[in-house]
């Protein structure tokens, strides 16, 4: 195990805990006192870090998320120090972990959720594992999807089936965010500076040895989820777009499928012509065809479009994230 770790020169100095927080106060109360009684235990470990930094990233919050950080930060009776970034808005999970992996200074960089649905308590695990040094990224699955309604579980399932086809990024069902990682593959995924952050895309793009650790769905310890069904379609969509031209292929596929269509109808009507005559005008069939091809041609048109926004998007080049206030504490 040593003789890994020598060979790839590994520090095991500093952890960073990154967390992105919306609208979270009643949370983090809860998730401080776990991760207080957790960062103890990593601490005794026997190659645990020497020190471990938490990085809260207030993704525009409308509740009292900011004081609760600032309460936080002042309380120093953590075995932690705490660095707090406060966004100038809401700009979504993706930006929210960007901006605490920039953040981070830790040898090693774990990112997880505020509402306890990533259990600080198996932080322990993680760090034995990848202290190991075989590995550069420890990631976390759900077995079950229970407590998810099972409309939402059916699209989730679909949606990891099809953007597996499309991406040559391996996208895993079920992945958590919680994932800890090295300096090296944080600095990876920090290199990739597109704006439509698909970050399940990310991780699988920038590949890295990842292993996957499995435990049962936790509930929310408190607050609700910022998800509801528009809101996960979108990501979808948006996860497809970044991470697969396959739509746009796709688009010129049917294209050439309806015009072989097309001629083989025509040729039928022709030949059909030559030997009964015309004797119907055939309305109904024209109308099926005008409606058919205007649809695929309107569908196509919007694949299109699609993909033209998102470089129109990307090209515009803005900030990921605008910062209002940091801040922090040192533990003592
Ligand atoms: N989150 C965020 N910005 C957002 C939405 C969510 O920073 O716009 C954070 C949220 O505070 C939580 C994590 O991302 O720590 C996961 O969010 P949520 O629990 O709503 O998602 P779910 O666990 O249901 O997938
Ligand atoms: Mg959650």
């Amino acid at each position: 195990m040593d003789d890994a770790r020598t060979d790839r020169k590994i520090p095991m100095e500093k952890l960073s805990i990154v967390v992105p927080c919306y609208n979270e106060e009643e949370s983090l109360p809860i998730f401080y006192d776990s991760l207080k009684e957790v960062s103890s235990e990593l601490s005794s470990l026997e190659s645990g870090p020497q020190n471990i930094e938490l990085i809260l990233v207030d993704d525009g919050s409308s509740d009292g998320t900011l004081e609760t950080f600032k309460l936080l930060s002042n309380k120093r009776e953590a075995p932690f120090s705490i660095h707090w970034i406060s966004f100038s808005r809401n700009f979504g999970k993706e930006s929210a972990l960007f901006a605490g992996l920039e953040a981070a200074s830790g040898d090693w960089i774990c990112t997880m959720d505020a509402d306890m649905q990533d259990p600080p308590s198996l932080l322990p695990t993680m760090w034995n594992e990848i202290s190991d040094g075989e590995y550069d990224c420890i990631s976390t699955r759900r077995d079950d999807r229970t407590g998810e309604p099972p409309v939402r579980s059916a699209f989730a399932r679909l949606f990891y089936r099809i953007i597996n086809c499309l991406s040559d990024a391996e996208i895993v069902d079920g992945a958590r965010d919680f994932r800890l990682m090295s300096r090296q593959m944080a600095d990876a995924v920090l290199m990739l500076k597109e704006r439509n952050r698909f970050i399940k895309g990310i991780y699988g793009w920038v590949g890295f040895k990842t292993k996957w650790i499995s435990y049962d769905n936790v509930e929310r310890a408190a607050g609700t989820t910022k998800w509801n069904f528009w809101k996960l379609t979108r990501y979808a969509i948006d996860g497809i777009v970044a991470f697969s031209t396959a739509p746009l292929a796709i688009a010129s596929i049917l294209g050439i499928i309806a015009c072989i269509i097309a001629l083989m109808y025509a040729a039928f009507i022709f030949i059909r012509a030559l030997i009964f005559g015309d004797p119907v005008a055939g309305w109904p069939t024209m109308m099926v065809i005008i409606l058919l091809l205007g649809g695929a041609q309107l569908l196509c048109i919007g694949v299109v479009g699609r993909y033209l926004a998102n470089t129109y998007i990307e090209s515009k080049q803005r900030p990921i994230y605008i910062v209002r206030e940091t801040g922090g504490s040192v533990s003592d």
